[in-house]
């Protein structure tokens, strides 16, 4: 055998969150380097673990997790989604469409491979995460961005979106609040892209996975209380809000008018079927983690820390000249923009894990147009974001 080609359905395929940067600054550690990593929102390695309650949860029924569940996920996990549906208003919600999975990212996979046949279009906003559209692609799908600008705080506007439906369309994927531009959607730009879903027969995807990080007097709306008739599927988990991230869990829920989304759903639960079911453990933290006192809430008010490094960053991005952000209304990023022409993302962000040992992620990372971003998580406390704020803005000035 002389070299194992990998398959051409990878071509366009990409996630550089974790691809060649991160490889570098892993080199780069293996000789002695320290670096600071900014590139990935995953909220433990950063002194921010899951509450105290989560973990006894899950270790209170650990001999419980022997056996392979139900391909959908253990009950009291689903009714627990139902149950805090239900306090946001959302009545159409069913346990039984209801799927616990390894991480929103399976279930991501899962669902465009369900819906999904060749030449599919999906409406995708840019910036992205850039998981849906590598799974598009994986799947066959189109992706088609609709973009979503800084002169509009990244908030799309749902006119243009409304210009890129074709007869192939077949969904239109949310990302609320936004990963990685921090944009929290008022009421209306929910409620219109609601109405365009509805109008053009595409199903809604929402990723709500930072549903309860929002600052000031910012506030996620769930596109599933907007319009109780829409067929629409949400999804969330454990990893950001809950920061549980290795637990790996995550859902979806079917809501609004199921009547004509059984295929959907029966083509979901045979590839949930096909991987027998997720991870166990994790799924008995979710009762708890839904209900009763929300931790989060500390975080992100003044003296919380998500709070105060993220202040930290707008603080420090204003004092530059080189730099300038939208400020996040919610999640736990900043996606900063350089402020000079023919500006170099990717050449950028090697240079400065290179010299400065700091990993951010070029913001053409997330199907963005533009060359003069990136995106920094706000999670490491704030004066070491200050410091790499200060430090990379001593770069830009001289790159
Ligand atoms: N959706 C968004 C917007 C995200 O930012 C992430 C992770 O960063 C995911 C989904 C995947 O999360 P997980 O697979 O950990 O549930």
């Amino acid at each position: 055998m002389t070299d194992l080609p990998a398959s051409k359905k990878l071509l366009n395929v990409k996630y550089e969150i974790r691809g060649d940067l991160a490889r570098r600054a892993l080199e780069l550690e293996s000789n002695g380097s320290v670096i600071t990593y900014l590139n990935i929102g995953n909220p433990g390695n950063y002194g921010l673990g899951a509450p105290e309650r989560i973990k006894q949860s899950m270790a209170a029924n650990i001999a419980s997790c022997d056996a392979y569940t139900n391909q959908k996920g253990i009950f009291p996990a689903r009714e627990a989604i139902i149950m805090q549906q239900q306090s946001r208003g959302i009545m159409t919600g069913d346990v039984n469409n209801i799927f616990m999975g390894n991480g929103v990212s399976e279930l991501i996979d899962i669902t465009l491979r369900a819906l999904l046949n060749d030449g599919d279009e999906v409406l995708i906003p840019s910036p992205d995460y850039p998981l849906w559209t590598a799974a598009t692609i994986l799947n066959g799908g189109k992706p088609v961005h609709y973009p979503c600008h800084s002169a509009n705080n990244f908030i799309p506007v749902p006119t243009d979106i409304e210009k890129l439906i074709t007869p192939r369309t077949r969904a239109l994927v949310l990302i609320n609040p936004n990963n990685p531009t921090g944009s929290v959607y008022p009421k209306e730009v929910v409620l219109d892209i609601c109405k365009i879903c509805k109008a053009y027969d595409i199903l809604l995807l929402a990723d709500e996975i930072y549903d309860h990080m929002t600052y000031d007097d910012h506030h996620f709306i769930p596109a599933s209380s907007i319009d109780q008739n829409l067929t629409m599927i949400s999804f969330s988990g454990l990893s950001k809000v809950y920061r549980a991230c290795g637990y790996r869990v995550g859902w979806l829920s079917f809501t609004g008018d199921i009547s004509k989304a059984s295929g959907l759903i029966n083509a979901i639960d045979l590839l949930a079927a096909l991987r027998l079911c997720s991870n166990v453990p994790g799924q008995w933290a979710v009762q708890t983690a839904l209900g009763g006192y929300q931790s989060i809430g500390d975080l992100v008010i003044p003296g919380g820390r998500l709070f105060e490094s993220r202040r930290a960053i707008i603080d420090t991005v204003m004092e530059s000249a080189n730099l300038s952000l939208v400020s996040p209304a919610g999640a736990m990023y900043a996606f900063i923009e350089v402020k000079k022409d023919n500006f170099d993302d990717y050449k950028f962000a090697l240079a400065l894990l290179n010299e400065e040992h700091i990993l951010v992620v070029p913001g053409r990372s997330f199907n963005y147009s533009e060359s003069n971003a990136f995106r920094i998580t706000m999670l490491p406390e704030p004066n070491i974001l200050k410091s790499c704020i200060q430090r990379i803005d001593n770069l830009i000035s001289t790159f």
